[in-house]
């Protein structure tokens, strides 16, 4: 494995362990020329399942789309690596147990929203407002208010977004 520090074509593994029930192995490397470290994954290529798109479209599932997607929504939250890669892989399980040929783009989409509602209310608006792709104001507002409901606090959502400094137009004169 190509050391994505230096680019040296060898290292050792120091580390290998399987993820819940075996559906992937992840190694800790080890540079053998700079000493740095790093992680891959192995799993299973050949699965051929096909997501169909809400046009109808046919495309082959990709873990790694589902990753970036997820990887997105929790940027800067309190989610760590292995929990994305956890949820990921447990989304791709259950998908592949479920479904043969084909699942249905919807079906990924709100299987991990569902997942992403217990770890981190944040990373979940997020993703749930790329996904949905709310038609308009009150169905975000609709969503929003059910999470606030369950005990987040509205702070918390808006806060990661932008650093709000105060109206200066609303300053006395
Ligand atoms: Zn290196």
């Amino acid at each position: 494995m190509k050391c994505p520090f230096c680019g040296y074509q060898e290292d050792k593994v120091v580390d290998s362990r399987s993820s819940s029930e075996g559906a992937s192995v992840r190694r800790r490397r080890e540079c053998i020329k700079c000493g740095r470290r790093f992680t891959t994954y192995e799993y299973i290529e050949d699965m051929q399942l096909m997501v169909i798109k809400k046009d109808g479209r046919r495309e082959a599932f990709d873990r790694k789309k589902i990753q970036a997607g997820v990887a997105r929504a929790c940027e800067k939250r309190p989610v760590s690596i292995e929990k994305i890669d956890d949820l990921v892989t447990n989304t791709e399980r259950f998908i592949l147990k479920k479904f043969d040929r084909e699942v249905p783009s919807t079906f990924i989409g709100e299987l991990i929203m569902t997942k992403l509602a217990q770890l981190d209310d944040v990373a979940y608006v997020r993703f749930a407002s790329v996904y949905r792709q709310f038609r308009d104001v009150n169905q975000f507002m609709s969503e929003l208010k059910n999470i606030l409901d369950k005990g987040a606090s509205f702070e918390r959502l808006i806060k990661p977004k932008a650093k709000i400094k105060p109206n200066k137009k609303k300053k006395k004169k």
